[in-house]
């Protein structure tokens, strides 16, 4: 992964490497067989990112979106995912959304699940997703609601992928051992976890 191919059949697995944001994205995905607009751009080229080739991404749409008929699919949703890869229209190479880039789109309105969750879930709705991760540390949960007062969304996750990454040997303060300062890219969080599971 990172720079390699990954395989749409693949995504399912690799989930425990993606930060809280792609996460959120892709358990909404199998949940509902569909993601509104915001939320296919953030997804869609994050897992542009991490290795999947227009092919595979075309392939991994159409089976997640498994209540939509193939007419539908093929004109309301394969340009879009063609023109992420520079193959409609202006051929421009999208890359990815870094956090700043996600941090400042426009907050996720009813039944959208883009942006960060750390800036956009309430607190409690936050905790419940820590936890779900496996992160129940009290002092990692105090440390994450005090880095979201302080607006520090990016330290918050810096904190969470440390509090998940301890398996790994890792024990620290933020920001050492993770081999970043702190998470600035959804796809630097997927890179430097696969790189630790190895
Ligand atoms: Fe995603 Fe960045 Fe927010 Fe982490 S800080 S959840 S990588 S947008």
């Amino acid at each position: 992964p990172g720079q390699g191919v990954v395989r749409a059949s693949q995504i399912d697995s690799l989930v425990p490497h993606f930060p809280l944001c792609m996460r959120t994205l892709h358990t909404a995905l199998r949940r509902d067989n569909h993601l509104r607009y915001f939320g296919r751009q953030q997804y869609g080229l994050f897992l542009k990112g991490i290795g999947l080739s227009v092919e595979e991404a075309l392939a991994f749409w159409r089976s997640s979106f498994s209540k939509c008929t193939d007419e539908k699919f093929s004109k309301e949703y394969r340009y879009n995912i063609r023109h992420n890869y520079g193959l409609e229209g202006n051929r421009r190479n999208y890359k990815p959304r870094s956090c700043a880039q996600i941090l400042t789109d426009a907050a996720p309105g009813a039944n959208e699940h883009h942006g960060c969750p750390y800036r956009h879930f309430s607190e409690d709705n936050l905790v419940t997703a820590l936890q779900s991760l496996g992160v129940s540390d009290q002092a990692v949960l105090r440390g994450v609601r005090d880095d979201v007062r302080n607006k520090q969304y990016h330290v918050a996750c810096t904190r969470v992928f440390e509090a998940t990454h301890k398996a790994a040997g890792v024990n620290s303060p933020v920001g050492v051992g993770v081999g970043m300062e702190s998470v600035t890219h959804p796809n630097l969080y997927y890179d430097r976890s696969v790189q630790f599971a190895r």
